[in-house]
């Protein structure tokens, strides 16, 4: 789950804050990065314009120095005369010794291939001057006016034989007018300066200019390149460049390392606020998706739970999903009798029995109400489904001491099973609900196998519903009357309505099955009303003799059950006296103090209540006693075994003496034979009823039988 956080946290924060903070620094050192280079850049143009300035004053000063020395009367005259070397000497030769204004000069006319007076470093030299200069030197001289009219300088930088050098030329004229030079064409003043680094570094002293270098562009030195007046680079310039971006950017960028870092301390704040509160809520969303799937009241799984729970099993080939569904028998009415209390306690004692059962072999989930579901897994699944199932009946079998309240359940539980995967989870659940009604309407408190049948009977059963609906909405439900006679005289005394599917119908149902159908499908009410009016009319055609009327145990359960009952005898004009409602054991065991009421409520208004199928259940005679019945019927599963040996007459007789010790008449159901007559007389049965005195018939087979004289009734029975 904390992984999961991870994730989240990652997704919806980390990742966006990491990627914003590297943006805004990738950003902002991408900024000064620019800023300090258009800085450097502006600079390096800057100084390299201050550069070519100091090249060109250095230029224009030693031009400046030779046109001086060039336009002057006495230098023609000796520039153009026989050369005098002492005057050479101490005019320009002494000069270039010291080397503070120029290193060599020399007096050049272009018709001779060497110079015609020259001095270098304070002594006379005179080399062929292609040679000194490359060949170059004409392309300066070429820049000077041609003839002798004007005078003017020019300077540029050489590669001479001796290296880097500024050399200025100016042809020598004189300033007066009568003062000729001979021929048409000048001799030329040539200073050099050799570009020594000492020089080159005084230049750039003066400049402001660090590390100012110049070398011949052949050297490989890479600068900005120096042009000869040729138009050629002959020289490479370089300085140190003072780059003051660098600077002012790694200032910078302290100071924005300072701002990113305090960001960065920003967001891990907010990223950890951000990671608590993701924390947090995930694990609040966890808490309620767990408590979503939860039944608040045992802890188990809920229906949501139940579904995550069988999602969650893998179901290769080869394996099983049982469900077993397990609804409680008669938790409703220790929910009616004590309280809502009491029930949720009664439903936590199951909760944990049942947890103990099942333990790690299954998975055991609440629906809801008293509704159970285990769920298990694996090849033998359905035999564990069974087993556990048994162990889970048996344990219910035993009484919950909830507070010094005794309280008594037990369990229906339906079991289905899935094989690879065959049908999904929601088929699974119907199967093991239509199985868990299965063993619900086959007696309860037993489980049940899901099968084909089960589902085609229900079938069967809501088409049986459905034509029911209809026939009691025609009330057309037919009933069928069988006599009941005296033990002694054989006349008869009483008839049991009975109730009978019509025979108009297509189909032919018993009235053990449509009753149960009516009973499971809430139309039991108005079918006992029915036979119960019905049969009342009837009776009123036969004076003196008492109606019998078969009440459902679920009947009991309609609060308005008594009333409406009473409602219809008064309707139908017979005396109350004469009518006998028959009930089964069953109900009283379920619902005790509801039936004792309306037992009380019915006899006061003057009904009788008979014990219908006595001997079928399992009820103690001091608790049947409390019920004060007018009338027991034995059932005739017991009259059945009189005949069949010794053993049998015995437990009839027993269950005779039972009868008279709950002081009430006594009446044998499905007498067949003659012999059972005389034992049941014997044992002091009152009334007879069976087929072998009449079968159940129609009304009008009870009037036509009753016109007749009560010793023929006899008579015929005989
Ligand atoms: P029950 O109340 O025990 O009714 C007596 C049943 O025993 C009747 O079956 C009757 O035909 C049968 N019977 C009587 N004498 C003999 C005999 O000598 N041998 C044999 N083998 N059977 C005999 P029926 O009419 O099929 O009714 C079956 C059950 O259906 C009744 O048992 C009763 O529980 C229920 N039932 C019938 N009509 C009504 C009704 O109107 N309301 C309610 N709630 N249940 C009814
Ligand atoms: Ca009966
Ligand atoms: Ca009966």
């Amino acid at each position: 789950m904390r992984n999961l956080y991870g994730w989240r946290f990652a997704a919806t924060v980390a990742l966006p804050l990491l990627l914003a903070s590297l943006g805004v620094t990738w950003l902002t050192f991408d900024l000064i990065g620019r800023v300090s280079t258009g800085a450097n850049v502006a600079d390096r143009q800057r100084t390299s314009e201050i550069v070519k300035s100091a090249l060109g004053a250095a230029q224009n000063q030693l031009a400046s120095m030779v046109a001086d020395n060039s336009y002057w009367d006495d230098g023609v005259r000796q520039a153009y005369g026989p050369l005098n070397p002492d005057w050479l000497e101490e005019t320009w030769g002494a000069s270039t010794e010291s080397g503070s204004n120029y290193d060599a000069f020399f007096i050049v006319d272009r018709a001779h291939p060497t110079s015609m007076a020259g001095y270098r470093k304070g002594s006379s030299f005179n080399p062929v001057l292609t040679d000194y200069f490359h060949g170059k030197l004409d392309s300066l001289l070429d820049l000077l006016p041609t003839g002798i009219a004007t005078h003017d300088s020019k300077a540029s930088i050489f590669n001479t034989r001796e290296g880097l050098a500024i050399a200025a030329a100016a042809p020598i004229l004189p300033t007066s007018d009568d003062l000729k030079i001979p021929g048409t064409t000048p001799r030329y003043l040539v200073f050099v300066r050799f570009l020594t680094p000492e020089y080159v570094q005084s230049i750039g002293e003066q400049y402001v200019i660090d590390g100012l270098k110049v070398e011949a562009t052949a050297s490989g030195a890479d600068g900005e390149a120096v042009k000869a007046t040729t138009g050629a680079s002959i020289a490479s310039v370089s300085w140190n460049d003072r780059r003051p971006g660098d600077a002012a950017g790694s200032k910078v960028k302290r100071n924005a390392l300072l701002i990113l870092s305090f960001l960065a301390i920003v967001m891990a704040g907010i990223a950890l606020i951000c990671w608590r509160l993701i924390s947090t809520i995930s694990a609040r969303e966890d808490a309620a998706r767990r408590e979503a799937l939860r039944d608040s009241l045992t802890g188990l799984p809920n229906r949501a739970g139940l579904w995550a729970e069988i999602e969650k099993l893998p179901r290769p080939g080869g394996d099983v999903l049982a469900v077993a569904f397990a609804d409680l028998d008669g938790f409703k009415e220790v929910n009616d009798t004590y309280d809502h209390e009491t029930g949720d306690r009664l439903i936590r004692a199951v909760a944990a029995g049942l947890s103990h059962l099942v333990g790690d072999t299954g998975t055991l989930c609440r629906l809801g109400g008293d509704e159970f579901v285990i769920v298990i897994h694996g090849h033998d699944a359905q035999s564990r489904a069974c087993l556990l199932a048994k162990q889970a009946i048996e344990f219910l079998d035993q009484s919950f001491d909830l507070d010094g309240r005794m309280a008594s359940v037990g369990a229906s539980i339906g079991i289905a099973v899935a094989s690879n995967g065959e049908i999904d989870s929601n088929e699974l659940m119907r199967r093991a609900d239509v199985a868990m009604y299965q063993a619900k309407s086959t007696g309860k408190n037993r489980y049940c196998q899901y099968a084909p049948e089960i589902d085609r009977q229900r079938n069967e059963d809501s088409v049986i519903a459905d034509e029911l609906r209809q026939i009691l909405a025609a009330g057309a439900l037919d009933v069928a009357y069988q006599p009941i006679v005296d033990s002694k005289t054989r006349a008869i005394v009483a008839v049991e309505a009975l109730a009978r599917w019509p025979s108009t119908s297509s189909k032919r149902v018993s009235p053990d099955k449509f009753v149960a159908i009516a009973e499971q499908q809430g139309l039991i009410d108005a079918l006992g009303e029915a036979i119960l009016a019905k049969a009342c009319s009837d009776a009123s055609q036969w004076p003196g003799v008492r109606l019998s009327a078969n009440i459902s145990p679920v009947q009991l359960r309609n609060p308005n059950f008594v009333q409406r009952t009473l409602q219809i005898i008064a309707d139908s004009g017979i005396g109350i006296g004469r009518v006998e409602l028959e009930i089964t054991e069953g109900s009283l065991v379920t619902d005790f103090d509801a039936a004792k009421r309306m037992f009380i409520e019915l006899r006061l208004a003057g009904l009788h209540i008979a014990l219908d199928d006595f001997g079928t259940g399992f009820s103690s005679i001091g608790y049947l006693r409390q019920f004060n019945f007018d009338r027991i019927k034995i059932d005739r599963s017991l009259v059945n075994c009189l005949l069949s040996g010794s053993a049998e007459q015995h437990i009839v007789q027993g269950a005779m003496l039972m009868a008279s010790g709950l002081s009430a008449t006594v009446t044998a159901e499905g007498v067949e034979r003659e012999d059972q007559i005389d034992i049941l007389r014997m044992n002091g049965c009152d009334e007879l009823q069976g087929f072998f005195f009449f079968k159940p018939m129609p009304a009008q087979h009870i009037s036509n039988l009753l016109s007749e004289p009560a010793a023929l009734q006899a008579i015929q029975v005989a």
